[in-house]
């Protein structure tokens, strides 16, 4: 199984990913963590994109693709994996097509958490304060959005176009929206 959890930043997809891998043994590809990584470790990958992340930005489509493409043998292994920030573009979405028809595998689903601006804003805010991501500063998120909503939304279509977009209310309480997340699997 090759799920996408897709949705705006502070959607929760990361905090359903981690549930799933815990309970279903799948292996969570996160393009963010994994540039975090690349910046903690100070390698030339993370300073180069600092600049970009700490500015709200998209780093380019080739070094995410690159980081996913590494990944995939071990997501295989695992039976599957968890997208979670990626794709973001539809380049990315194509090459991640193509990267797993090469494998003989698909995207089986995608799982829409939809909340609205308004409550992402605010949870960014609260983030924010806990953890002082700088990313997540209150400016900085109305980029990460902008970025969002111009360049990752207009992937809905193309994955609805597949039939296979679930979408899930992202507003629910956290254990709301795990059952709604179950389901959709269990249905896919
Ligand atoms: P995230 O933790 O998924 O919100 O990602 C944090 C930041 O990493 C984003 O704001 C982007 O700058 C960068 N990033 C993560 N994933 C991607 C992606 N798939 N494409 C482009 N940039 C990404």
């Amino acid at each position: 199984m090759n799920l996408i959890l897709f949705g705006p930043p502070a959607a929760g997809k990361g905090t359903q990913a981690k549930r799933l891998v815990t309970d279903h043994g799948m292996v969570q590809l996160s393009t963010g963590d994994m540039l975090r990584a690349a910046r903690s470790s100070g390698s030339e990958l993370g300073l180069r994109v600092a600049a970009i992340m700490d500015g709200g930005q998209l780093v380019s489509d080739d070094i995410v693709i690159a980081l996913i493409e590494e990944r995939l043998p071990e997501a295989e292994a695992a039976g599957g994996a968890i997208f979670d920030g990626f794709p973001r573009t539809l380049a990315q979405a194509k090459a991640l097509d193509d990267m797993l028809a090469s494998r003989g595998a698909k995207i089986d689903l995608v799982i829409q958490l939809k909340v609205d601006d308004a409550a992402l804003i605010e949870r960014m805010g609260i983030r924010f304060a806990l953890e002082g991501r700088a990313d997540d500063k209150p400016d900085v998120f109305v980029t990460r959005l902008a970025a969002y909503n111009e360049q990752t939304a207009p992937l809905l279509p193309y994955y609805q176009a597949q039939g296979k977009l679930v979408e899930v209310n992202g507003m629910e309480a956290l254990e709301n929206v795990a059952v709604a997340v179950d389901a959709a699997l269990a249905a896919s």
